[in-house]
């Protein structure tokens, strides 16, 4: 049995101070039971909790940790940022260094903004595509998940035309009157929706391989349909990649798919490990942000330091060559052997994988959208992510997530993991 009696005490003694002790809600085991536990330190691809237990790690901070944690060139960056200062709120040439980076690796951004968040970067994006068109209604895609944007926190009404409804209370009705949300991978909807619609709509949003309902490729044909629907309508296409970008391929889904969005956000990779997000795209688009426009965006810790060093240093690495051949390699033996380890028990599953994110469903069908994703066992999962926990092996503590794998992760460690995950799908069995 894992002892976690230190992780517990610290979870009471938080919950007096934080609402369910934690900073952000998918970081408590609500989606598996227990509490979650409390992480001292990181290294390479391992985290070890406050009671001593070490874990192989596939969550990396949820996707930005794609060196692993505590990569000498990102601590070292940083070391030499502490003698400088960590914030001036005047440029600097790290900022210009870390656009350049950005641009090089994703040649549809010809400017970029740099912000502190995914969801600042997804929230200004969407600002300036109506800045930008003088519309107003979003379409965004069941299940796809932008940050907490207010306008974005919204599910789909009964039919795809109907209005949409708040997911969270403290989301006015009438912020929400703007989004149309349609199911993901359905062309046929979005046609339809921009056919009666077309002049009204600024801009079509979505995570063009999505990671928040668990991992789903978007199907064959379905970017390029979106990109062609866009320019007959004048609608911008703005293409969600803070968990894909330089985490499928160095340049993003964009270059995988070679379907070009109008603007791009990003975020988690881009900032290595500390607080990021970015937003950019055509010129002509980004010019209309102020103070070269008249869209308002500002940021008192934008483009900061810190931030900007541990990113440049993460993207200069990952310009080496092989890098993403050895993510690929590695990626694929994890994903096939999980997918064996299941088959082999009888447990029904349903594998995804896009470069260095994969996900297991518990599921006997297809997932290829949100409802399809909601119709997995959640239990199982659950029973699956405590009998991996307790081999050392740390996955998201929910169904709809992505696992990810690092530079860092060895085929040792993939082999052991593959290993736990036939014991445990054994034990699923009764
Ligand atoms: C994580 C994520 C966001 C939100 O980023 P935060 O930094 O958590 O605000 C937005 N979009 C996608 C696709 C994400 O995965």
């Amino acid at each position: 049995m894992l002892v976690v009696d230190k992780s517990k005490e610290a979870f009471r003694e938080a919950l007096k101070s934080i609402p369910g002790s934690v900073n952000s809600p998918v970081r408590a085991f609500g989606a598996v039971g227990g509490n979650p536990l409390f992480i001292e330190s990181g290294h390479g691809c391992y985290i070890n909790d406050i009671d001593g237990n070490r874990y192989v790690d596939y969550v990396l901070s949820w996707g930005p940790l794609i060196l692993g944690h505590l990569d000498k060139s990102v601590v070292k960056s940083l070391k030499e940022i502490l003698k400088k200062g960590t914030s001036f709120g005047a440029p600097t040439e790290l900022e210009t260094h870390l656009a350049q980076l950005v641009k090089e690796a994703m040649p549809s951004i010809e400017k970029i903004r740099m912000v502190n968040s995914g969801t600042e970067a997804t929230m200004s994006a969407i600002r300036l595509a109506r800045g930008y068109t003088k519309r107003d209604i979003v379409i965004k895609f069941d299940g796809c998940y932008h940050g907490h944007v207010d306008g974005l926190l919204v599910q789909a009404g009964s039919g795809a035309t109907t209005l949409g409804v708040p997911t969270s209370p403290g989301v006015p009705q009438d912020y929400v009157r703007n989004t149309v949300t349609i199911p993901f991978n359905n062309l046929d909807a979005v046609k339809e929706v921009c056919n009666n619609r077309g002049e009204e709509i600024a801009c079509i949003i979505l995570e063009p391989v999505a990671g928040n309902m668990g991992v789903i490729p978007p199907k064959k044909g379905y970017l390029k349909g979106l990109r062609e629907i866009a320019d007959k309508h004048g609608i911008v296409l703005i293409f969600d990649e803070v968990m894909t970008g330089f985490r499928v391929s160095h340049g993003g889904v964009q270059e995988l798919s070679k379907v070009t969005p109008d603007l791009t956000t990003l975020g988690k990779i881009i900032g290595g490990g500390l607080p990021v997000g970015a937003y950019g795209g055509k010129s002509e688009i980004m010019d209309c942000i102020s103070p070269v426009g008249p869209v308002y965006q500002a940021g008192t810790l934008s483009g900061n330091p810190m931030a900007m060093a541990s990113g440049i240093a993460t993207l200069e690495k990952l310009k080496k060559r092989g890098i993403y051949k050895k993510l690929e390699r590695n990626s694929k033996r994890l994903a096939e052997g999980l997918k064996r380890s299941a088959d082999e028990a009888g447990i029904p599953t349903y594998h995804t994988r896009v470069g260095s994110m994969l996900c297991t469903f518990f599921s006997e069908e297809e997932v290829t959208d949100y409802e399809s994703a909601k119709r997995c066992d959640t239990k199982r999962y659950a029973s699956y992510f405590h009998g991996m926990l307790e081999r050392g092996f740390y996955f998201a503590p929910s169904q709809f997530e992505a696992a990810f794998v690092s530079t860092v992760h060895s085929e040792e460690n993939i082999d052991a993991t593959i290993e736990a995950s036939c014991e445990v799908m054994k034990s699923l069995r009764n």
